[in-house]
């Protein structure tokens, strides 16, 4: 195949730029969202005493299966239909542990140490003046996964006053030694040898998947110049074909095109969607296809669910230490406790009332005046009377939990029965 020369060709538009630009803004939304508050609202965090989920001052229990599945499924499904679209761009151009490694790579290379394919020659002052900085960025990184948990507004003054939670402080040092050791001893070695993403990749990877491509069709152009050997985080040589070690930077891109560029050509290197460099038409595939339907539809049971979401969680039980029983005015008492969670992030009051206004059905115990402040649980023992002949058979209402403005925000179906017979009782 003759091979294809282009000439007066504009500069090269390269990814360098571009690439550093997603890194940033992924990794400040990583450290930033803890500090992040809307209104006075938590934008998002795990809490753990409670065990839930904070998003938007909302509070999530993890104890909402259907919320927490939908959300699993969702996120699994977005993961699936990235991996399969865009490959290992992740890796390449957003992934925390990449970012960490340029980083580190970066300062390297600012005092004077060479690195090639992730392999770095120091002196001794320069390898401890490393030392520095891979604490510097363990510290961070563990710090910065307890502010998901922990407020970064509590976090500072708890760690100066020495009062930060034993939890807290073991989560702290753990996670800023386990990155140590990856800083000090794996960094590239951990994505082309341990990350499992890069293994999920390998068995997801598909006819349309975003790849570095070598064109075999151009190789009478390659100057072998071995630049875009020498630029690989990963070391690999991606004239050899689709590798499960590359990370899709497209640093070797980049480098290819510079070079060429010098020639009045254009690189050799590209993206392309699919091995056989079909373009985006590529993606347009049942694989694809199926795996978008399938994400639209948990997304819009996850808004479904979200959207008619009450602040107020309400369970309420049978009371078994008391059970229904005859009063004096020859009415059935029966008797219940409610579990009522505020989900909101404020305080708020609440009363109770029964759904049916029927006279003949009465609440008993200590109805209103409940604070609860925000995410508190708080326990209701009450009774409900209603005349016998009215429980011939098991009769059902509806309890309701009222706000200080008289809207309802929580409801339970709860079952009355009359008094269990001698017999029944043996
Ligand atoms: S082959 Fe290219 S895109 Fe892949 S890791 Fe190496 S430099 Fe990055
Ligand atoms: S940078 Fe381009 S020209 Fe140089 S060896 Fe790699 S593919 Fe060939």
């Amino acid at each position: 195949m003759p091979s294809k020369r282009i000439s007066n060709i504009g500069k090269p538009s390269l990814l360098g730029r571009k690439r550093a630009l997603v890194q940033w803004l992924t990794t400040l939304a990583i450290i930033g969202i803890p500090f992040c508050e809307i209104d006075g609202q938590i934008l998002f965090r795990l809490d753990f005493k409670n065990l839930a989920l904070i998003i938007l001052g909302r509070t999530f229990p993890i104890t909402d299966l259907s919320l927490f599945l939908l959300i699993c499924i969702a996120l699994t499904l977005l993961f699936l239909l990235v991996t399969l679209a865009l490959g290992r761009a992740w890796c390449g151009w957003a992934c925390p542990q990449t970012t960490l490694v340029d980083a580190i790579e970066w300062i390297a290379r600012r005092i004077g140490i060479s690195v090639k394919a992730g392999n770095m020659t120091a002196s001794f002052w320069q390898k401890l003046v490393l030392q520095f900085v891979y604490l510097f960025f363990s510290i961070l990184v563990g710090a910065n996964l307890v502010w998901y948990f922990v407020s970064p507004y509590d976090f500072f003054p708890a760690v100066v006053n020495g009062s930060l939670h034993w939890i807290a402080t073991m989560t702290l040092l753990i996670i800023a030694s386990v990155t140590y050791l990856d800083l000090a001893f794996l960094r590239r070695l951990f994505c082309k040898e341990f990350c499992p993403y890069g293994r999920f990749q390998m068995v997801l990877v598909d006819p349309g998947t975003l790849t570095l491509h070598y064109d075999t069709n151009e190789t009478d152009r390659c100057i072998q110049c071995n630049a875009c050997v020498r630029c690989c985080p990963t070391g690999i040589d991606i004239r050899r074909g689709f590798q499960v070690e590359c990370i899709n930077c497209g640093r070797c891109l980049d480098a290819c095109r510079e070079v060429m560029d010098k020639r009045g050509q254009q690189g050799i290197i590209r993206y392309s969607f699919g091995l056989e460099n079909r373009g985006i038409k590529a993606l347009f595939n049942m694989r694809v296809g199926l795996l978008v339907l399938a994400l639209v539809l948990a997304l819009g049971s996850l808004a479904l669910v979200v959207t008619n979401r009450s602040d107020v969680s309400l369970n309420v039980a049978r009371n078994v230490n008391l059970l229904p029983r005859l009063t004096v005015d020859d009415k059935v008492a029966n008797f219940f406790s409610a579990y009522l969670t505020n989900r909101k992030e404020q305080k708020i009051s609440v009363y109770f009332a029964l759904a049916d206004t029927d006279e003949d059905l009465q609440l008993n115990g200590a109805t209103s005046g409940y604070e609860l402040k925000p995410r508190e649980k708080k326990r209701f023992d009450f009774s409900i009377t209603a005349p016998l002949e009215d429980l011939a058979k098991t009769r059902s209402t509806d309890i309701l939990v009222m706000s200080a403005a008289g809207e309802p925000l929580a409801k339970a179906t709860i079952y009355l029965m009359k008094p269990l017979t001698h017999e029944e009782t043996n």
